[in-house]
C-alpha cells in the first residue's frame, strides 16, 4: 500500500523513475512522450544540462539563506530579468513557490495597495465564470469552477463572477465577435457598478484560458476594454499567467499581445519549468511605491519565498529560452502543431473545436457537433481519453470543465519548446489512436 495520499485514493499511478527530452519512463519500462509538459509546465523539456548545471552550482553554493536576513543573487538576477523583459513599468517580482502561492500573493498584495490608501472598505476581487486560479483558499474562492469550491464553500470568500471570454460556448449565433465582446465588457462594467467601485480591489482574469476550459484565446479587444473599464473605475487588473505565461503562447507574457499593462501578473509553471517548484507576481511601480511610502512592508510571507535553487533554475530556463530563441520555436512549432491537430481531426465527428495560441493547443470533444452538445459528464471522457493516451504512450491533459452548470471534455496539449516536428506528428498520431479508443469505450 502507498502512504502517500494521492490525487486519486483508489488507484495509485505508476512510478516514474527517469526523464529526458520530451519522454519520461516509469518502472515497468514503459515510455510516455510528454505531449502535456505534465501540466504545461516543462517548456525545456526534461533533464536540461544547462538547468541542471546551473542548480548544482547553485547548491554548492548556497542552497537555502532566509529571506528575512538576506536576499540572494540568483534571486536579483532573476527579478531583473523578468522585469526587464516585462514591457511598461512592470518593475518589481515577489518570488514563490508555485502558482497559487504566488495568486494568494497578488491578491494580498491588491488589498494592502488600497489600504495602504486609507481605503479598507475595498475588499471585493471580480473574477470570471469558468477560471482557474489554483488550489488554496484564497486562489480558490476566486476561481471559476463550482464543483471545485463546493467541499470549501463556507471557508471562501464572496466572489463575484462575469462570463469569461468563451467565444465556441458563449458567443450567440448571429451575435458578431466584436459585439460578443462588447457584451462581455457591459457585463463587467454593470457588476463594477452594482458592487460599488469602492468596493473593489481589482478584476481577476487568466489572460488566456488553461485547463478550466481548454486554452481559450480572448477575443480580439477584450483586453483593452477590460483595462479601459479598470482605469475609468479605479481599480487593478490582475492577470493570471501562471499556464498562458513565460512563453507558451509565443511571447514572454501572453498580455503583450493583448497590448495591455496590467497592475499585478501571476507567474508559475513555466517559470521554473518543472526542475523547481516556483511562482512570481510581478507588480507595477505605483503598486510597490505606495507600499513603500506606507507601511514600508508587504505584510505577507513565506518560508521558502526567494529561494536560490529555485531562482537559479528559473534564471537558467529564462536565458536558454532567450539564447535559443525559443519564443520563436514555440510561434513556428505550434503552428505545426495546429496543422498536424486540423489536418487529423478538423472533421472528426466529436472533436467540436481546435483551439489555443503557440504551444498551448487544445481539442474540445462533443457528442455533437453542430450543436455543440457535451458528451454525457457521467462518460468522463475526457478521464478515458487520458487513460487511452497513456496506454499508447502518451501524455496529454484532460479537463472536463463547467459550463453553466453542462460540463464539456476538453484535451490540453502543451508541449515543450523543443519539441520537433517529427515528435508533434508523432504526438498527433498516437492521439488519434487514444481517441478513437476512449470513444470506443464510451460507447460501450
Ligand atoms: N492559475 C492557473 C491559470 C493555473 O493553471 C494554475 C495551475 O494549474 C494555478 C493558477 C495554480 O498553480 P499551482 O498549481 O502551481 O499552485
Amino acid at each position: 500500500m502507498s502512504h502517500l495520499l494521492h490525487r486519486n485514493l483508489r488507484r495509485t499511478p505508476p512510478v516514474a523513475v527517469s526523464a529526458s527530452g520530451i519522454t519520461l519512463r516509469d518502472q515497468q519500462g514503459r515510455s510516455y512522450l510528454d505531449a502535456s509538459g505534465g501540466a504545461a509546465v516543462s517548456s525545456l523539456g526534461h533533464g536540461h544540462p544547462e538547468v541542471l548545471a546551473a542548480m548544482h552550482a547553485q547548491m554548492d553554493q548556497l542552497a537555502y539563506a532566509h529571506t528575512s536576513f538576506f536576499t540572494c543573487k540568483a534571486a536579483e538576477e532573476l527579478a531583473q530579468r523578468l522585469t526587464g523583459d516585462a514591457p511598461g513599468d512592470l518593475d518589481h517580482v515577489y518570488l514563490v513557490s508555485g502558482g497559487s502561492e504566488a495568486m494568494e500573493a497578488a491578491l494580498k498584495l491588491g488589498r494592502q495597495y488600497y489600504v495602504e490608501a486609507g481605503q479598507p472598505a475595498r475588499s471585493l476581487l471580480i473574477a470570471r465564470r469558468q477560471s482557474y486560479h489554483g488550489n488554496t483558499l484564497g486562489a480558490l474562492a476566486i476561481g471559476g469552477n463550482a464543483w471545485r469550491r463546493r467541499p470549501f464553500e463556507p471557508l471562501l470568500m464572496d466572489v463575484p463572477r462575469v462570463a469569461p471570454c468563451f467565444e465556441y460556448r458563449e458567443r450567440r449565433e448571429g451575435q458578431t465577435s466584436s459585439d460578443y465582446t462588447a457584451a462581455l465588457l457591459a457585463e463587467l462594467e454593470q457588476c463594477i457598478l452594482a458592487h460599488g467601485p469602492h468596493s473593489i480591489i481589482g478584476f481577476v482574469a487568466e489572460t488566456m484560458v488553461g485547463a478550466t476550459a481548454g486554452a481559450v484565446p480572448p477575443t480580439f479587444g477584450y483586453f483593452r476594454g477590460v483595462r479601459k473599464l479598470c482605469d475609468q473605475y479605479g481599480i487593478l487588473l490582475i492577470l493570471d499567467e501562471v499556464m498562458c505565461g513565460m512563453g507558451r503562447t509565443g511571447t514572454l507574457y501572453a498580455f503583450e499581445q493583448e497590448g495591455v499593462l496590467p497592475d499585478l501578473v501571476v507567474l508559475g509553471k513555466g517559470l521554473g519549468a518543472g526542475y523547481q517548484p516556483i511562482g512570481a507576481v510581478l507588480a507595477r511601480a505605483h503598486i510597490a511605491q505606495r507600499l513603500r511610502d506606507g507601511s514600508g512592508a508587504f505584510q505577507h510571507g513565506h518560508t521558502y519565498m526567494g529561494h536560490p535553487v529555485a531562482a537559479a533554475a528559473a534564471l537558467a530556463v529564462q536565458k536558454v529560452i532567450q539564447r535559443d530563441n525559443l519564443l520563436g520555436a514555440v510561434a513556428t512549432r505550434g503552428a505545426t502543431l495546429r496543422r498536424l491537430l486540423r489536418q487529423a481531426f478538423g472533421d472528426h465527428p466529436h472533436v467540436g473545436d481546435i483551439r489555443g495560441r503557440g504551444l498551448l493547443m487544445a481539442l474540445e470533444l462533443v457528442q455533437e457537433r453542430s450543436s455543440k452538445t457535451p458528451f454525457d459528464p457521467a462518460l468522463a471522457l475526457h478521464a478515458l481519453v487520458k487513460d487511452a493516451a497513456m496506454a499508447c504512450g502518451l501524455l496529454v491533459y484532460p479537463m472536463g470543465g463547467t459550463i453553466d452548470g453542462q460540463r464539456g471534455d476538453h484535451i490540453l496539449l502543451a508541449p515543450p519548446f523543443i519539441v520537433t516536428d517529427s515528435e508533434l506528428a508523432d504526438i498527433t498520431e498516437r492521439l488519434g489512436d487514444a481517441l478513437k479508443a476512449a470513444l470506443t469505450r464510451a460507447e460501450k
